[in-house]
This record gives C-alpha cells, sequence and structure tokens, in this order.
C-alpha cells in the first residue's frame, strides 16, 4: 500500500518511522523547510526510547506532490489541516482513504471538505513523541490506537487499514465506538491543556491546587452535555478519574501538556479551538452554554496575544 503522512512533526515521524520500518512504502509530507531539508540530507534521526537510529525516507513539500496515495494519516497540528488538505490536493485520489488522528474535535468538517467521507476514517492515539530538533524524532513509551470508518458499509477498508498499522507495531485495532474515545481523550485535553498552559505549569501542579477538581467536574460536565448531543453518553466519573489518574508523578505529573509546550516554550499557536473552543462552539449549536470552556478558550486566545504566538 502506498502511504503518505501529511504533517511530519512528531507524532507523523513515529508513524512515518514504524511504518518504514515494517517495509512500507511510505512518503513523509511537510512544509517546515528546516526539517525536510534535515531529513533529506541525513535521513529521519530518532531517539527511540534511548537507541540511536536513522533511515532513509522520502519527504516532499505538499506542493510537490503529484501523485495519489492508498492511504494519507493526517498529523498536522489542528491548525494546519485545512491548508495540508489543500496543498496535497493531487494525493487525494478517488480510492484514497483518509485517517485523522489529530486530537481533538470537528476535524470531520475539515476532512469532509477534500474526501467523500466513505473514504475518512477517524482515530484517536495515545502514542506519544516529541522532536528534538528539526530531522530528530525522540519516541518514547508504548502507546496504542484505534479507528473506525465514518460512513457505515466501509468497516472492512477501516479494518484493513488497523492491521497495516498494528502489523508496523503500532497497536492499532478497529473500534465500532472510536468516537467515544475520542471525547474521552479530548475530556481530559481540554481538563489540562489550556489550564496548565494559563497557570504555566506542569500537570501534577495543577492537580494539586483545590480548584482543580472543580474545573475537572465541570469541564467534563460541558464535554458530557456535547457529546450527549450527538449520542455519545460520556461515563463521567469514570473520565474524571482518568484525568485525576495523570497527576501523579508515577503517572506524567512531571509532564507539560503539548499546548503548555506550544505556546508558553515555543510561542506556537495552540489548538484550544479544537478542544475546549469546540466544545463552547457546540454547545451553543445545540442551544446551551459551556462556560467553563469559552473562558478556557478566551483566556488561552489572550495569551497567545500577549506572547505574539505564531
Ligand atoms: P508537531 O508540532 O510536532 O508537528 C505538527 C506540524 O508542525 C508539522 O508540520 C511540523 O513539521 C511542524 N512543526 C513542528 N515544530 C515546528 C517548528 N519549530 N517550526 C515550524 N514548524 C514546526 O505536532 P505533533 O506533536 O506531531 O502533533 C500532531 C497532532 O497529533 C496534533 O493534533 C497533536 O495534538 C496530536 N498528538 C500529539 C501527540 C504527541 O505526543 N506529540 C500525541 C497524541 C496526539
Amino acid at each position: 500500500m502506498k502511504i503518505a503522512i501529511a504533517g511530519a512533526g512528531a507524532m507523523g515521524s513515529r508513524f512515518g518511522y514504524q511504518l518504514k520500518k515494517a517495509g512500507q512504502d511510505v512518503t513523509l509530507i511537510d512544509p517546515w523547510t528546516d526539517h525536510v531539508e534535515a531529513i533529506r540530507e541525513h535521513g529521519l534521526q530518532v531517539d527511540y526510547d534511548g537507541q540511536l537510529d536513522s533511515v532513509e525516507i522520502p519527504i516532499l513539500y505538499p506542493q510537490e506532490v503529484t501523485e495519489s496515495y492508498d492511504l494519507v494519516v493526517c498529523f498536522t497540528k489542528a491548525l494546519g489541516l485545512d491548508a495540508m488538505l489543500a496543498n496535497i490536493k493531487p494525493a487525494l485520489g478517488e480510492h484514497t482513504r483518509v485517517l485523522c488522528l489529530l486530537n481533538g474535535l470537528g476535524h470531520e468538517k475539515t476532512v469532509e471538505k477534500y474526501v467523500p467521507a466513505e473514504n475518512f476514517l477517524i482515530g484517536n492515539t495515545i502514542w506519544t513523541a516529541g522532536l528534538d530538533g528539526p530531522g530528530k524524532a525522540h519516541l518514547y513509551g508504548s502507546g496504542s490506537l484505534a479507528l473506525q470508518n465514518v460512513v457505515p458499509g466501509h468497516e472492512e477498508q477501516a479494518k484493513e487499514v488497523a492491521e497495516l498499522l498494528d502489523q508496523a507495531g503500532l497497536n492499532a485495532t478497529f473500534d465500532p465506538n472510536v468516537r467515544y474515545s475520542i471525547y474521552r481523550k479530548a475530556a481530559l485535553n481540554g481538563c489540562v491543556n489550556g489550564v496548565c498552559a494559563l497557570l504555566d505549569c506542569n500537570l501534577g501542579s495543577f492537580g494539586s491546587t483545590d480548584s482543580a477538581p472543580v474545573i475537572i467536574r465541570e469541564v467534563v460536565s460541558e464535554f458530557a452535555a456535547v457529546a450527549a448531543q450527538e449520542g455519545i453518553i460520556l461515563d463521567q466519573p469514570e473520565v474524571v478519574s482518568y484525568v485525576e489518574s495523570i497527576f501523579s508523578p508515577d503517572s506524567i505529573g512531571e509532564h507539560f501538556p503539548s499546548l503548555h509546550q506550544d505556546l508558553v516554550q515555543k510561542g506556537r499557536l495552540t489548538e484550544i479551538d479544537f478542544i475546549n473552543g469546540a466544545i463552547a462552539r457546540q454547545a451553543v449549536e445545540y442551544g446551551f452554554r459551556a462556560p467553563y470552556c469559552e473562558l478556557i478558550t478566551l483566556l488561552v486566545h489572550s495569551k497567545e496575544q500577549i506572547l505574539g504566538a505564531k
């Protein structure tokens, strides 16, 4: 299967690396010049749990894409998805399956502008990755991913893609209820990502504050109210426990969430509109308000402005 990874930052590099090592025909696509040129010159350099490796792997700028692929895996940041798909139209043939594994909610609306719904797969991953610099991926820990077809009747294609990713060691499964896990993970991100960036603290520090239980309970209930409108009934006590389980130093309490890394550490615009912002917008569409998510979104945008994020 001819595979393209659209967005070859930290996570795209992980998937590209693992697929290449598994013998797949994989091409990276990315707009970041320093990263593309570093990979062309030195291959993709990988620190995999302390083991150094490098692979030769083709990488294209989006505007260089001329051929279609059997599978396109999207790993841009949420803000970059529309531009990526607009710029790689030749990659998207009549039968190209497009798998979107970005964090957050609402990516269907973007993907469906470019891809027929029957070719579109959605998913959710708990793999992690970082970049140590252009061309240098840092892969650590283990993870998994789940995916499903958007249009009923296309389960076999989704299962085929899950199997292919699984064979590359990505612990991939077909999950007929993947929207539940997407909402559950988005709720976790909605509780901690924006707040840790605003407070400039790691997960454990936020979790140890007296206000954390209130914020978590209210944010989870807002995610649950929107999810319910879409027929997804979140188990709120379980989601609250899931959020609270990450605060311990034995878990990932020392870790700064990605939104903190993007905004505070790197001065980049954030995915907040696709996490708390998506809930605030959807709530209004469904005729109610999600005030905690609204406020977190507004404050993160204020902080983006104050820090001159780009
Ligand atoms: P990333 O920031 O590493 O890469 C996204 C894009 O930004 C790529 O095109 C990359 O080349 C570009 N980029 C990265 N650093 C840059 C820089 N300094 N200057 C210019 N461009 C730069 O994003 P990611 O962490 O791979 O995340 C992709 C998606 O996966 C997001 O939706 C994220 O929330 C989700 N996700 C990430 C992780 C993780 O551990 N990183 C885990 C699960 C889901």
